[in-house]
């Protein structure tokens, strides 16, 4: 797992993916399980076109502050939530589930669907 550290501006962390992208939103703080970028990447290729995160990691302050659950897989770095202006929820939910995805929850009001690798399947619509 790559340590938590600050967010360098353009820093990139895998091809397609900035640490940016993925830093706690109060702090600037990231955290990436190697994992999750693996299977992003697996899934930007699918998609063909850019997946913006809208939320990667999350400092414990700043996951409360939003009204995340405790412990949620944002403050290990294993999860993103992510969308694309080339495919829907449901499609990237689809893409996202291919390329093995562990944890995925359909968000279609907010139109974002959060990926993770928390080691078992879970899915849920939110
Ligand atoms: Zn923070």
């Amino acid at each position: 797992m790559l340590c938590v550290k600050l967010a360098k501006e353009g820093q990139k962390l895998s091809e397609h993916f900035q640490a940016k992208e993925f830093a706690c939103s109060c702090c600037g703080m990231v955290l990436v399980h190697p994992e999750l970028l693996r299977k992003l990447e697996a899934l930007r290729n699918v998609v063909g076109a850019p997946v913006y995160i809208t939320s990667g990691y999350r400092c414990p302050d700043h996951n409360r502050a939003c009204g995340g659950v405790e412990n949620s897989y944002h403050t290990f770095g294993m999860a993103a939530d992510i969308y694309s202006d080339e495919k829907n929820v449901n499609e990237l939910a689809e893409i996202a589930e291919n390329v093995g995805f562990d944890g995925i929850g359909i968000y279609p009001g907010q139109g974002f669907v959060h990926v993770d690798v928390r080691g078992y399947q879970d899915r849920w619509e939110g």
